[in-house]
């Protein structure tokens, strides 16, 4: 059994997280449950930080918040020094409500909407990252508006793919997301924008990709972009001060996984970086990367109620949970695989192959298939490791099922960072129209 961060299995034979016993969590918080084992999420932001510092780069690190978008966490990525990139208008109130200093606060996204656009400008964010033409303008425009000027850095596609342990080199990226390198409209891109006397171009960004458990990919992307910024300044006059490397670092879901520390990921990526820009004799930039997973993935875990079982002879035997695909869509979206232990009986041999359901009416909705465990029991406490990246992010209320809570866990100390929704917050934005309202019905 992997047990991630500050996990392990007490004398009792108990999962115990952050120093807390998962039955007790469950006892006093109710389940499912995400837990968040805090002092893994501090231990991530500092090896970044502390592996930027070692290269004598300037840096941020800004924490992708999409991953796992709740104020506690944007608390954390504050007091860790991060910074944050939002994407929507929702994840930049949540940084905001969180007192998140707007300077280190980054807007992506392919589809800004002019309130967003606005609502990002009146707060005095520290950079728009540009995504397309149509954006340009209108970021400009607004910005105009407001008689402000403000920090863009253009996404570009360098037409590196990267995913797991494949990376692929394609000439025309064919993407949503970006300014194509291959293809001119990068270069064009930054021609305009510079042109543009709102916007203040500070350099480019890239992201190449997710779960990315080789160096080489970043490796690529930095040369490519190098390459960029020694013709651009060359033939626009113009000197990039910032180099954004997006975020894609792997982390490790089953044993299947094998992630590179995170010191090795950024030293490639700052090596790469000095010897490209000094051979070219070209100021330093400053280096910014975007972890997400890697900031959170492996302190979260999510722990569930055994409820029924079906056992078909021969065939499989089916073990449900009170949560599932609401509260973990990945296995159905992307057929994630995730490694889990009988919490409330640790230690007890394993007996019996079964996979986990969810409880949705949706034979999609598996959490795991062919897992090893012991006797499973009605009532048993099911902890599913890894959970804590692109889960509660991603949760929903079909068939209107309420999200968890979350904990977050550490020294012994359990704090509550989402409540439970409750019922009535799963009827609370919805209306009869007055037409159909019988008299008597609830209003
Ligand atoms: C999703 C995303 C990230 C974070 O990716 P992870 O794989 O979670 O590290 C960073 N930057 C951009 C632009 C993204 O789209």
């Amino acid at each position: 059994m992997y047990l991630h961060g500050t996990s392990k299995i007490n004398a009792k034979g108990h999962l115990e997280i952050g120093g807390c016993d998962v039955r007790d969590l469950a006892a006093e918080f109710g389940t499912p449950l995400y837990i968040v084992d805090e002092a893994l999420v501090r231990q991530r932001a500092r090896e970044y930080v502390d592996a930027f510092r070692a290269s004598g780069l300037k840096f941020q690190v800004a924490y992708a918040s999409k991953a796992f978008s709740v104020m506690a966490m944007c608390a954390i990525a504050e007091q860790e020094n991060l910074s944050l990139d939002v994407v929507s208008d929702g994840e930049l109130y949540t940084a905001l409500k969180a007192g998140f200093p707007a300077q280190r606060i980054h807007f992506h996204g392919n589809n800004k909407t002019p309130e967003e656009i606005n609502m990002a400008l009146d707060a005095n964010i520290g950079c728009f990252v540009v995504d397309n033409f149509i954006e340009l303008d209108l970021l400009n425009a607004l910005a105009g508006e407001k008689g402000k000027k403000v920090n863009v850095l253009l996404r570009i596609t360098p037409g590196v793919e990267a995913h797991t342990h494949e990376f692929i080199s394609t000439g025309q990226t064919d993407s949503k997301f970006g300014f194509d390198l291959g293809n001119g409209a990068a270069y064009e891109g930054i021609k305009q924008a510079a042109e543009l006397a709102n916007l203040n171009v500070l350099g480019v960004h890239s992201h190449i990709g997710s779960q990315i458990f080789e160096v080489e990919g970043f490796r690529m992307a930095v040369d490519r972009v190098a390459a960029f910024a020694v013709q651009i300044r060359d033939e626009l006059g113009l000197t990039f001060q910032v180099i954004n490397l997006g975020g894609g670092f792997g982390i490790r879901y089953t044993e299947a996984d094998a992630p590179l520390p995170v010191s090795t990921y950024v030293k490639a990526i700052t090596d790469a970086i000095i010897s490209h820009f000094t051979e070219a004799k070209f100021p330093l930039p400053e280096i910014w990367v975007e972890p997400g997973r890697s900031m959170v993935g492996d302190a979260g875990t999510t722990l569930y109620t055994v409820g029924t079982s079906k056992d078909i002879p021969g065939v499989r035997k089916y073990v449900a949970v009170d949560g599932g695909m609401t509260d973990n869509p990945r296995p159905a979206l992307y057929d994630s695989k995730y490694e889990a232990v009988l919490a409330n009986r640790a230690n007890d041999p394993k007996e019996e192959t079964v996979s986990i359901a969810g409880k949705c009416c949706e034979s999609g909705d598996m959490l795991i298939w062919d897992l090893e465990l012991p006797k499973v029991q009605t009532g048993d406490l099911l902890a599913v490791f890894c959970t804590g990246a692109y889960n509660y992010a991603m949760a929903s209320n079909y068939n209107r099922i309420r999200r968890p809570a979350v904990v977050f866990v550490k020294d012994g100390e359990a704090s509550l960072a989402v409540k439970r929704e409750s019922l009535d917050d799963i009827v609370v934005n919805d209306v009869i129209p007055a037409r159909l309202q019988k008299s008597g019905a609830a209003k």
